[in-house]
């Protein structure tokens, strides 16, 4: 990679909803990267089901950065590395949480480095407070009735209640 390089990074995932844990690793990747790509993967290339729409994810990351002109909200479905191709973006960026997420996040890292040889991964540890944070477990406590004002941001946790009570 060239030094003079724009360094773009891609930060992939579900996002249903975005956390204070995932905003936590985006803010820490701008530390090092130009530009980041918060990338909602598309259902069909999600593992997990969701409960807001793509569209919806799309929207609650987009306010929630407002005020970072670097940080850009995309939406991609199929392989990482063919949207990372397209957006010129050599780095993907992921959070670790606890062990749990290390074998997956591994497998991963080398199979998108085996797909496209110049792409690396970047493995961020987010604050010590947000890494028992999960989007399913705030979708749980939210569907369950508590209150999940800690753990996203205040226009998310509206959404949050709204849903879970239509
Ligand atoms: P979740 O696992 O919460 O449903 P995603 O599937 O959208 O979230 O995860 C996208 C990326 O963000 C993954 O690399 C995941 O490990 C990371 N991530 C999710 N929550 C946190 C958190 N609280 N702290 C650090 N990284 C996180």
């Amino acid at each position: 990679m060239s030094e003079n390089r724009r360094r773009v990074a891609i930060y992939p995932g579900s996002f249903d909803p975005i956390t204070r844990g995932h905003e936590d690793i985006v803010r820490r990747a701008l530390t090092f990267a130009d530009q980041v790509i918060v990338a909602v993967a598309h259902t069909a290339t999600q593992r997990k089901q969701g409960l807001f729409s793509v569209a919806e994810r799309v929207e609650m990351i987009r306010e929630t950065f407002a005020d970072e002109p670097r940080v850009e909200v995309a939406e991609f479905t199929g392989l990482l590395v063919e949207f990372a191709k397209e957006r010129d973006a050599h780095l993907i960026v992921r959070g670790l949480r606890a062990v749990s997420d290390f074998e997956y996040e591994f497998q991963m890292a080398l199979m998108n480095h085996k797909l496209w040889e110049p792409i690396e991964t970047v493995f961020l540890v987010p604050d010590v407070q947000y890494s028992f944070l999960s989007a399913s477990l705030v979708r749980e406590i939210a569907a369950l009735g508590g209150d999940v004002g800690d753990f996203v941001a205040p226009a998310v946790r509206e959404r949050l209640y709204r849903k879970t009570r239509s």
